[in-house]
């Protein structure tokens, strides 16, 4: 068994926000969510060869997958991972409410939450929904032992370790640091061409430790593998200029322990040329915009 230093997934492609150039390349409308059996075949092909010190169940948004109580429980049954390592779901938090076995579910697995906040109150809609998520998290704190804490880094987040009979929920901040990680939207959008790998990597729009498993591969991130996403949605009338992103090779599952070792290791590879070099801030708009609003404005330079 490998140590791996992270692995995520999608349990859901699709999402009920449409945050502007999100990196996972949900806010495009996808609607398929990842079923039980599917997650089972693609655990079982690696769930032998490596264990990862932090495993994210994410999307997306997570929640919109009905099954995801079970998936919390199948999840931690499956794998095995190190001492002292994270087990979290990320969350927009907007659909909570919905699931009440949940915090239970959380204590059962030592799994924790992270509600990601995509506005602040200049963006009414959004706030009121995510104000009653605070106030239902405060509830569960006073019934269950959960700590609600704020926490905006993955090395803050990394020293959390639930017990027994606690564990934690925490929300992030994704507004303040927001970045482009592509130009455009739908058959309109484009990869940055700076022609710096090094430097894109430096800057890495994903944090740099970001592999996925998608299909029953490891890929290197998740622009790598949800750039698939835009293929099989758009086909041929996706900008060409994706095409050389598109010939990326993830890790395979019939691979050997080196294959393994080394796909970790490594850093900028030609991929890379995709994301921006020098990544922009911006302030994204209200992610309640409906994705019409993208698609009637997807101008290219960041135009809307
Ligand atoms: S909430 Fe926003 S950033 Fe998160 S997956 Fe959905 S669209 Fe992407
Ligand atoms: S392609 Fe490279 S630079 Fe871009 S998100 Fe992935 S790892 Fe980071």
């Amino acid at each position: 068994m490998i140590e791996i230093p992270h692995l995520e997934w999608h349990i859901s492609h699709s999402c009920n926000l449409s945050c502007e150039s999100c990196i996972h390349f949900t806010n495009h409308n996808h609607s398929e969510v990842v079923s039980i059996e599917k997650l089972k075949e693609w655990y079982s092909l690696w769930n032998k060869k490596v264990s990862p010190k932090r495993m994210i169940l994410l999307g997306g948004e997570p929640f919109l997958n009905k099954n995801i109580i079970d998936i919390v429980y199948l999840t931690k049954e499956m794998w095995t991972q190190p001492k002292e390592s994270n087990y979290w779901i990320t969350t927009n938090g907007l659909l909570l409410e919905n699931y009440p076995d949940l915090p239970k579910a959380l204590r059962d697995t030592k799994c924790m939450l992270q509600i990601s906040i995509h506005g602040d109150e200049s963006k009414k809609e959004y706030y009121k929904r995510i104000k009653k998520v605070f106030s239902l998290i405060e509830d569960w704190e006073k019934k269950y032992n959960i700590k609600f804490v704020e926490c905006n880094t993955d090395e803050e987040f990394q020293k959390l370790q639930p017990t027994e009979d606690e564990t934690y929920v925490i929300y992030r901040d994704m507004v303040s640091d927001w970045t482009r990680a592509y130009d455009g939207f739908g058959i309109n959008s484009a990869p940055f061409e700076d022609n710096n790998i090094k430097q894109s990597w430096d800057n890495c729009v994903a944090g740099q430790k970001c592999f996925q498993l998608y299909e029953g591969k490891i890929y290197k991130c998740c622009m790598t593998a949800y750039l698939n996403l835009q293929k099989n949605k758009y086909g041929n009338v996706l900008s060409k200029k994706w095409d050389p992103y598109l010939k990326y090779k993830p890790l395979e599952s019939n691979c050997s322990d080196e294959d393994i070792i080394n796909f970790f290791k490594k850093e900028e590879e030609p991929v890379c040329g995709m994301c921006p070099s020098n990544p922009q801030m911006f302030s994204k708009k209200d992610p309640t915009l409906p994705v019409s609003f993208y698609e009637k404005n997807n101008k290219l330079k960041y135009s809307y």
